[in-house]
């Protein structure tokens, strides 16, 4: 909870895909067709997320690996 007492904000981070409550911003993506988003990981994971890496292909990464644990 933040002080006004709302409860804390909850983000799915990018890099694992788990819902953290202690989210990092790691990214402002920034759209051509609209307004952009920024990009969370948990702490954990902040770390290893390199700040100019494209968050489009991690997050199209972690959607393929949970899809399907084929490939490669
Ligand atoms: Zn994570």
């Amino acid at each position: 909870m933040d002080a006004a007492g709302r409860p804390a904000p909850v983000r799915m981070c990018v890099r694992c895909q788990r819902v953290t409550e202690t989210p990092v911003l790691v990214q402002e993506v920034h759209s051509n067709s609209g307004p952009g988003w920024n990009v969370y990981a948990c702490p954990g994971c902040a770390p290893h997320i390199p700040p100019s890496s494209d968050v489009l292909d991690l997050l199209d990464a972690a959607r393929r690996r949970r899809g399907e644990e084929a490939g490669r």
